[in-house]
């Protein structure tokens, strides 16, 4: 297989490159050069119907394709990303900004659901009652539901798209991925593979675009469900117009992560943690922290250690051994740079100030070094927003109540993390705290693929989380088949309600 990151980055459809029909493009950039790289095709309304219309042609003969052929793809896919993984990584990092190590381990965690999936014979196991009724017999089993959609943010180009198409493809539908088009060549790379792990052809499609392909997605009847991934504003955007057309959708939104740090924990190790969770991938993850609660009176340390350890992280380009990147446009990162320009305005201290930053790469990379308020209280834009930047903030408080109500209040309900070695204080916490993802002295605490991933209020729209046994429901329905075999017994007329005997 070939990959180079090419002028012009198209659909995929049916196992090749589809160029489409619209003229529109937008451009890529190399966020640590500030270099336009590609063009990225925008489809119009007859270029995402092709491509949904192959997912369409697909579905039956994949729909009816063995479990352990299925399975032998998966596991082909599974072994092929293992090894070419290195090449999927220069991409995201070209493309993205986030460094070489960081683009890895999103793939890591992607490849932990194509393992996951790898297992979908047993995960589709349905359940057999024999006798139920005299001589009558029930089972269930689980049919996929036919094409379906997943839509994906800049933020994660392979890991995002990863919790949802290996489960979906297992379980015999067939995919329709909208990647962004900030960085859309991973979608590309990881087509290819899945042609090489011998994917039938229109089984995984690659549509580029924005809202218009978006749009197409979310009211073409063919398309049986929405998994999208991105801001909260656009989810549920996407959950009420995806719904409203009759299909399944979870939309996965914004956050504002909050981790408490409480008197008795090891400031030492939540300072490490602070600084890996709030300024890792330029706070560009869903599940970075951006708001340290700092309790009682352990804030003037935290900040001390957290500042000491955040002055040495280098900024600099994603292929030179920096420890952060760039952000990912120019755009984004003026707008992150403007949430500092306001927090300081609004009298939050700036213990460490990003815009100064000396970055380790190019003068036109689009920079922004780790910033660390103090001091920042609940009315601020720099508390109360997503900024999805190296900002962490520290609001101090009096006690774990406090700290608690400020989490339960927030309207995101993402991540949470606290910080002690009072395991009562934790167990209270995990049970009281109204977030979907809550770690105990874990930062991030990204679910594994067979458990799933999910936020809590405006950051899920939906009832089902990605991937683990929500994700294998989410892309299956349901039947129950009740069975009785010709007897003459059961002869006669009853208009009565089927009753058990
Ligand atoms: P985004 O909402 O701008 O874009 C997400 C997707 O929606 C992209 O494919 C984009 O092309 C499409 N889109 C954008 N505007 C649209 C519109 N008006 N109509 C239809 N489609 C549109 O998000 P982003 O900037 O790419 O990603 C960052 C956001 O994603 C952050 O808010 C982050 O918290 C969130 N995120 C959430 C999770 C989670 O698990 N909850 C994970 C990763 C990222």
């Amino acid at each position: 297989m070939t990959t180079t990151v090419t002028q012009t980055i198209t659909h995929w459809v049916n196992n090749k490159a589809y160029p489409g029909t619209s003229s529109n493009t937008a451009p890529v950039t190399n966020p640590a050069t500030g270099a336009v790289t590609g063009e990225v095709a925008l489809a119009n309304v007859e270029d995402a119907r092709a491509v949904i219309d192959a997912a369409t042609a697909a579905f039956p003969a994949w729909r009816d394709t063995s479990l352990a052929k299925r399975t032998a793809i998966l596991f082909r896919f599974r072994e092929l990303l293992e090894a070419r993984k290195p090449e999927l990584a220069a991409i995201i990092t070209a493309e993205h900004g986030k460094v070489l190590s960081d683009a890895l381990g999103e793939i890591s965690r992607g490849q932990e659901v194509a393992e996951f999936a790898c297992g979908i014979p047993h995960l589709l196991k349905g359940g057999y009652t024999e006798n139920a009724s005299t001589k009558v017999d029930v089972h269930s089993v689980r049919q996929p539901l036919g094409p379906v959609g997943i839509i994906s943010p800049f933020n994660f180009p392979a890991m995002v798209p990863m919790w949802f198409f290996p489960v979906a493809i297992a379980a015999g539908n067939t995919v329709v991925l909208k990647p962004s088009e900030k960085d859309p060549t991973a979608a590309i790379w990881l087509a290819e593979l899945w042609k090489e792990a011998g994917l039938p052809d229109g089984v995984f499609n690659v549509l580029q675009g924005d809202k218009t392909a978006v749009d197409e997605l979310l009211t073409n009847k063919a398309i049986k469900s929405i998994s999208f991934v991105g801001s909260t504003p656009i989810a549920e955007y996407v959950y009420a117009t995806g719904t409203a057309a009759g299909k399944r959708v979870q939309a996965l939104g914004g956050a504002k992560n909050h981790a408490i740090i409480l008197p008795d924990a090891d400031l030492d190790l939540a300072a490490d943690a602070m600084v890996n969770a709030g300024f890792g991938s330029a706070g560009e993850r869903c599940m970075a922290i951006s708001v340290a609660v700092a309790v009682g009176d352990v804030a003037d340390d935290l900040v001390d250690k957290i500042a000491e350890r955040a002055k040495t992280i280098t900024t600099g380009d994603g292929t030179r051994n920096a420890d952060m990147g760039p952000l990912v446009t120019k755009a984004h990162r003026d707008k992150v740079a403007s949430y500092v320009d306001a927090g300081e305005k609004a009298g939050a201290t700036v213990v460490l100030d990003g815009r100064t930053v000396e970055p380790a790469g190019e003068a036109d990379g689009f920079w922004l070094g780790p910033t660390l308020f103090d001091n920042v209280t609940s009315d601020m834009s720099i508390y109360t927003d997503e900024i999805f930047g190296p900002v962490l903030s520290v609001v101090r408080v009096d006690s774990y109540d406090e700290a608690l109500e400020l989490i339960n209040s927030n309207p995101y309900g993402n991540g949470t993390a606290i910080f002690t070695n009072d395991g009562g204080a934790a167990r209270r916490f995990q049970n009281e705290v109204e977030v979907g993802m809550v770690g105990i002295n874990v930062p991030i605490p990204v679910p594994m693929a067979y458990y799933s991933f999910g936020g809590w209020k405006a950051s899920l729209f939906g009832d089902t989380h990605a991937h683990g046994t929500e994700g294998i429901h989410f892309f299956t329905r349901a039947k129950a088949i009740t069975t009785r075999w010709l007897d003459p017994s059961h002869g006669g007329l009853n208009l009565g309600f089927p009753q058990n005997a």
